[in-house]
């Protein structure tokens, strides 16, 4: 697979998007029409400055309103093109894309596109140039690329083939089967773009809300193994009209990109039976533990809220200021060492989750994993007789460690040996439910994307709450046992309270652990007499639930009296009750499932509300 981009689809100017481009290590990059007029540079140093960079040009685009003009629009068009064929010189490419026509005086009479584009050709083929056609979704009489390729291919002109644009195809809902009646050598270049499902006009769905493969909803697995299965060697290129993407680094833009058309090949080749060229996506077995950076003082604060939950402290490290608390099967540690990443960890964001440790059944197959992705390792010197942990960037700098399953229970033993049994853990709390973390919104599909290419997981729908001050874009992504689960948050409003979290952090991290009981009210009657504080509900919340899902008023007054919250979707249940924010960051949620495998969304707004109103520290 030959990787390329479009300028269009990374912020910065002409020569910054260039170089963000050859560092990502791609093999070429398209030039957006309007990148290249409005930058200083001539055509000919874009050229110079891309070959410096390794960097082939593969193609100039695009080119627009040309085929079924009237005669003196045509003519004028092909004088238009001549001067293309020269910055082609300049910039060292032989390829333009062609638009099929949007103009409304564009005559819809198949003839005569064939014959302008026939002209076309020549006039391209006299330069030893060629064109790509592409049917744009909103094309006046070519929308389809079935139709254009059907042009492309009765024309039979050497200098003339084919553009396929994900976009138009999927958006159009065109069958990615139709891709295997396409000759290979006349698909002159693929460009790949994802998107979500929306109801949209589709001029501006493609402008505005293109993203990365596997960032959206379509189909790009099938449509990916389609052009492999034609035999397609061409660039596969992104093209990503996205504003978010342009207002954030080029450079993290350009790596996902990489990432996400190195992940989608992969996909392809499996779907197509052949053989792996990476290691598998990572399928973590469990939550092993959480880690937080604490100082001594915040550790303090921490042990309160974990004892109050029925945790205990366990068992100190062998050589460092680090304790692991227990309950069920959930461990959670807190670093409290003087130096170190967990204590660079506080300095910067305060007492938080700085690590997060994922049990896998093959380490050297995950590290390989995440190694082809170019994600970013973690290495720190240990001292002799600890274990070596591999660990990886994640979310806001913190690490994720790749446990290995089978020699965990060892792991604890050697790393943690100096018991302490002043008091056992409760037994209200089984696993980690699901961890959620919060982050700017201009770096939500970033992270969207991280999941769903180094971990077997899915992702769910993307969803919109309602804070007081504003809306919450809120995305789940989960291992296929479901047993490891996170939820991803972001807002674009500046005071909503993942907004606040972000800016009083100092940048991403952990929001929220939750943890699951198999009896809620059990749960959280401890919790409440052990002194959690507790996020309180009012009584609107309860007389709401009570008629909407026609429940007992004694169950409802159980729940009220435990600030519990409660979602139904069909015969599945769900209970919630939080914790108030530790720390001024971190809170914590306890849940009871009945086979309810969301996260009650529905009660998203009464959460937000009442930690806004609380004058919860999070929320200040
Ligand atoms: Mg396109
Ligand atoms: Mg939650």
């Amino acid at each position: 697979m030959k990787a390329s981009i479009a300028t269009v689809s990374v912020g910065g100017t002409l020569d910054s998007k260039l170089e963000a481009i050859a560092r990502a290590g791609y093999a070429a990059a398209e030039i957006f029409e309007n990148d290249l007029l409005s930058s200083p540079l001539p055509a000919r140093q874009v050229g110079a400055m891309m070959r410096e960079l390794g960097l082939d040009c593969a193609m100039l685009q695009p080119f627009r309103d040309y085929e079924g003009m009237p005669t003196d629009q045509r003519e004028a068009a092909l004088e238009r093109m001549r001067r293309k064929f020269a910055v082609m010189d300049d910039l060292g490419t032989d390829l333009i894309l062609l638009c099929s026509n949007c103009s409304p005086q564009a005559s819809g009479d198949r003839q005569q596109m064939l014959d302008d584009l026939h002209r076309l050709g020549d006039l391209a083929a006299s330069h030893g140039k060629r064109i790509a056609y592409e049917a744009l979704a909103w094309g006046r009489h070519v929308w389809d690329h079935r139709d254009a390729w059907a042009m492309v291919r009765d024309l039979d002109h050497p200098a003339i083939g084919l553009t396929l644009d994900s976009f138009h195809s999927l958006a159009r809902g065109v069958p990615s089967a139709s891709i295997g009646d396409i000759r290979a050598d006349k698909l002159f270049i693929v460009q790949l773009a994802d998107a979500p499902k929306l109801e949209m006009d589709y001029l501006n769905w493609s402008r505005h809300f293109r993203c990365m493969p596997g960032q959206g909803d379509f189909a790009l697995d099938d449509y990916a193994a389609a052009l492999c299965r034609i035999g397609y060697r061409g660039y596969w290129s992104l093209e990503i009209f996205n504003d978010r993407f342009r207002s954030t680094s080029a450079g993290q833009i350009a790596r996902d990109g990489v990432r996400s058309l190195k992940a989608l090949h992969e996909r392809a080749r499996l779907q197509l039976r052949q053989a792996p060229a990476m290691a598998p996506p990572i399928d973590p077995r469990r939550f092993e533990f959480i880690e937080f950076a604490a100082s001594h003082e915040e550790a303090e604060d921490f042990g309160r809220i974990f004892t109050a939950l029925g945790f205990a402290p366990v068992a100190r490290h062998r050589s460092k200021q680090v304790v692991r608390w227990q309950q069920g099967a959930i461990n959670l540690v807190i670093n409290s060492e003087p130096e170190g990443l967990a204590h660079s960890f506080d300095i910067v964001h305060g007492g938080s989750v700085c690590a997060i440790g994922l049990a896998v059944d093959d380490q050297a197959a995950a590290v390989a994993r995440s190694d082809a992705l170019d994600v970013q390792r973690f290495e720190q010197t240990i001292a002799p007789g600890e274990w070596q942990i591999p660990s990886l960037r994640g979310v806001g700098g913190s690490l994720i460690y790749l446990v290995d399953a089978a020699t965990a229970p060892q792991m604890w033993a050697d790393e943690f040996p100096l018991a302490l049994d002043d008091a056992a853990p409760r037994n209200d709390l089984a696993v980690i439910d699901h961890v959620a973390q919060t982050m700017q919104y201009e770096e939500f599909l970033s992270w969207l994307l991280y999941y769903t290419t180094l971990f077997d997981f899915t992702k769910t729908p993307q969803l919109e709450i309602a804070d007081p001050m504003g809306i919450v874009y809120s995305q789940a992504v989960e291992s296929r046992s479901g047993a490891v689960r996170f939820t991803l948050n972001g807002s674009l409003a500046a005071n909503a309270l993942s907004s606040r979290f972000v800016r009083n952090y100092f940048g991403a991290g952990v929001q929220h652990i939750a943890f699951s009981t198999p009896d809620i009210f059990v749960a959280a009657a401890q919790a409440q007499a052990a002194g959690l504080p507790m996020l309180e509900i009012g009584p609107n919340y309860y007389a709401e639930i009570e008629a909407k899902f026609a429940l007992d008023p004694a169950l409802v007054a159980r729940m009220a009296a435990l600030n519990i919250l409660y979602d139904r979707d069909g015969e599945a249940e769900y209970f919630q009750f939080y914790s108030r924010a530790v720390a001024k960051r971190v809170f914590f949620e306890v849940v009871e499932r009945r086979g309810y495998a969301a996260y009650g969304a529905a009660n998203a707004q009464i959460r937000l509300t009442a930690q806004t109103m609380h004058r919860d520290p999070a929320g200040v």
